[in-house]
């Protein structure tokens, strides 16, 4: 193995949502850029793949419009090519489908429940600090304050479990409430025709485009200090162990991994690292079928399942992610527990009998892939509400990506904030060469 070496501004590790978020920015700003990713692909979980001509996302399906994700694409400058069907979201209740566009919860809830209106005073009470419970309260036990009826807790369980990636049990109320009351909350999105990782791509385009590197197949092996700082990173590339050198460093692979190549972080922050680590996990059965098996053109979400969350429809909005002739369609739920240890096949076999139950003819279709998403790939790094901080003890580095969430977010949405953050922080802090 030969040793080469780099000098660059900005080291960015990892090539997920995160990731590409911050070098995006960085290079947009005149940071000359390096991202290094160790897959052969950019995206992280927010990637595709392709099967037999069907393009099947690895993780998130949906990226939100209108939000801080699609404002980082304008910013640099990236086409956000993201499709919304129309309605984007629909439920299926007791047989039915429910369009909720315009009404809302409002006039879901008032459907289910005769106490459908004070849970929506009770969301609404939410905007302000006093409508908030305190930490402890998880969601369940919230809804459960208001009613008992089991289709209006299925429906925070799987609105919980599409967005946050625990079940309602396990977060508490007050992120879910925080989400809903104060934030963007995915009230309009959109599928990727090349799949997610056109998106992601479009941004890895941007750090090209302004002089940066994404270099693929590369992995960070250690990151290099002096004096509490980092100054640079050892990468292995191809056959070539490569000295980077840098003037601060963005992690996108957790908390977690980025104390592994760094054992020069204080012991302190490592015992807190690894107490709040708190991976949560996701299956996902990836399906297809000549005929159509749905008429809602997104999301569809339901009332009571066993473990269904959520069935997407692709083809719909793109019929670009299947072969001519063929429906796209992907089926998600999580575990319970989704956070520690859970039985995998009986877990999947939950989501399989919802599927053959909420989606006629799923039995004739194609299963194309199976995905139990957890440990070191899991939906979410963190449990939204028990996030980490992005700064480090060390004065440039930083983390981004859903292990550092700001209070009360989720998804590709919380990985784009997290990146907004750290770069303003940043350039205060390491101003780029005029
Ligand atoms: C099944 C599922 C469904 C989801 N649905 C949605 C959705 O619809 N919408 C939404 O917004 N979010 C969704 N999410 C959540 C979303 O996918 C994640 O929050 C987001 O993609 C996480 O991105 P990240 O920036 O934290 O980094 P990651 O995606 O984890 O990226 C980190 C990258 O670092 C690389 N890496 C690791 N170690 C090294 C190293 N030493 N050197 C170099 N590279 C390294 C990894 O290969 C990876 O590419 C879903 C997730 C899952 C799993």
């Amino acid at each position: 193995m030969h040793t080469e070496r780099r000098s660059v501004d900005a080291l960015v590790i990892g090539a997920g949502a995160g990731g590409l978020c911050a070098a995006a920015r960085l290079a947009h700003q005149g940071y000359r850029t390096l991202v290094v990713e160790r897959l052969d692909r950019v995206g992280g979980r927010a990637s595709t793949y392709d099967v037999d001509g069907f393009k099947v996302n690895n993780g998130a399906i949906v990226l939100e419009l209108g939000g801080i994700m699609e404002q980082t694409f304008a910013e640099v400058g990236a086409p956000y090519d993201v499709r919304m069907p129309k309605p984007p979201l629909m439920y299926r209740i007791g047989g039915k489908s429910v369009d909720i566009t315009g009404g809302g919860w409002g006039f879901l809830l008032s459907k289910l429940t005769r106490h459908g209106a004070k849970l929506v005073t009770g969301l609404g009470a939410a905007r302000h600090d006093s409508g908030l419970p305190e930490d402890q309260l998880s969601l369940a036990d919230w809804v459960s304050s208001y009613t008992s009826n089991e289709t209006v807790h299925g429906v925070f369980r799987n609105m919980c479990a599409s967005v946050f990636a625990v079940g309602s049990e396990e977060l508490p109320a007050r992120v879910f409430l925080t989400y809903f009351a104060r934030r963007s909350a995915f009230k309009k999105f959109g599928f990727c025709p090349e799949g997610t990782v056109g998106a992601m791509s479009a941004l890895a385009d941007v750090v090209a485009l302004h002089g940066g590197e994404v270099w693929l197949g590369s992995t960070v092996r250690e990151l290099r200090t002096d004096n509490g700082q980092v100054i640079g990173a050892v990468v292995e590339r191809d056959d070539a162990s490569i000295e980077v050198d840098c003037r601060f460093a963005v992690s996108n692979i957790g908390p977690a991994a980025t104390t592994s190549l760094c054992p020069e972080l204080p012991s302190a922050y490592r015992d807190e690292v690894r107490e709040k680590s708190r991976p949560c996990a996701m299956i996902t059965v990836n399906f297809a079928s000549e005929r159509a098996l749905l008429e809602a053109p997104g999301l569809t979400s339901f009332g009571r399942t066993r473990r269904l969350c959520y069935v997407a429809n692709f083809t719909a909005t793109c019929p670009e992610m299947a072969p001519p002739g063929w429906h796209l369609y992907a089926g998600a739920g999580v575990p319970k527990p989704s956070v520690g240890q859970f039985d995998a096949d009986a877990e999947t076999e939950l989501i399989m009998a919802d599927l053959r139950d909420e989606v006629p003819g799923f039995e004739t279709a194609r299963v194309l892939s199976v995905a139990v998403m957890r440990d070191e790939w899991p939906p979410q790094r963190a449990v939204s509400g028990f996030d980490l901080p992005s700064e480090t003890p060390m004065p440039n580095l930083w983390n981004v990506g859903d292990a550092v969430k700001e209070y009360g977010n989720g998804g590709t949405t919380a990985c784009a904030e997290t990146a907004k953050l750290v770069v303003r922080r940043i350039s205060e802090r390491y101003p780029a060469a005029a």
